[in-house]
């Protein structure tokens, strides 16, 4: 069995961190020791964002849509894959890329409309288009922000990786 885990480990390890699993997953455990891959999640999803991700293991797309914390994931998991729903989702915050239309001069605000938490706001400045700022403190992680950018620019990392 170790030797199973231990393959599937080096398989799917760099998935630690580039892949963003499903909110309350516990940091101790190697996601891919413990999922089944049973899909139950994928269907539970109430925004469908859940998708079969490298090796059949679901992680978050963001680009589909945002998370609400509805839960519906972690009640249909049978795994012991969750922390306490008390404690934050998880440790993921947007972050803004170049690539970003208003660092190229254009005004657009599209990601501070889709906030609830108003954790982005814009500087204003002389002449040149507002620029955005992510209060990180603010940012559930919750992925709102992502798809309504046109130009692709917001990205939702793990805020260890
Ligand atoms: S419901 Fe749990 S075990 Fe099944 S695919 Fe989702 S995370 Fe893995
Ligand atoms: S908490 Fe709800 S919306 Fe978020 S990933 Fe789980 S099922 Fe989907
Ligand atoms: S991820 Fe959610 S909370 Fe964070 S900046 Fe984007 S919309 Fe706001």
């Amino acid at each position: 069995m170790s030797t199973i885990n231990q393959s599937r480990r080096r398989l799917f390890s760099r998935n630690k961190n580039d892949a963003i699993r499903l909110p309350w997953v516990k940091s101790s455990v190697e996601f891919t020791d413990l999922c089944t891959r049973c899909d139950k999640c994928i269907e539970a999803c109430e925004t469908q964002i859940i998708i079969k991700g490298d090796g059949g293991f679901p992680q978050i797309d963001f680009s589909i849509d945002e998370c609400t914390f509805c839960q519906k994931c972690v009640d249909v998991c049978k795994e012991p894959l969750f922390e306490d729903l008390n404690n934050v989702p998880w440790q993921i915050t947007a972050n803004i890329q170049e690539k970003c239309m208003a660092y190229q001069g254009i005004w657009c605000q599209s990601c501070k409309d889709a906030c609830d938490t108003s954790a982005i706001s814009f500087t204003l400045s002389i002449g040149k288009a507002p620029l955005p700022n992510i209060d990180k403190d603010a940012c559930t992680g919750c992925g709102a922000c992502v798809a309504p950018c046109p130009s692709n620019a917001i990205l939702l990392k793990n805020v260890e990786a």
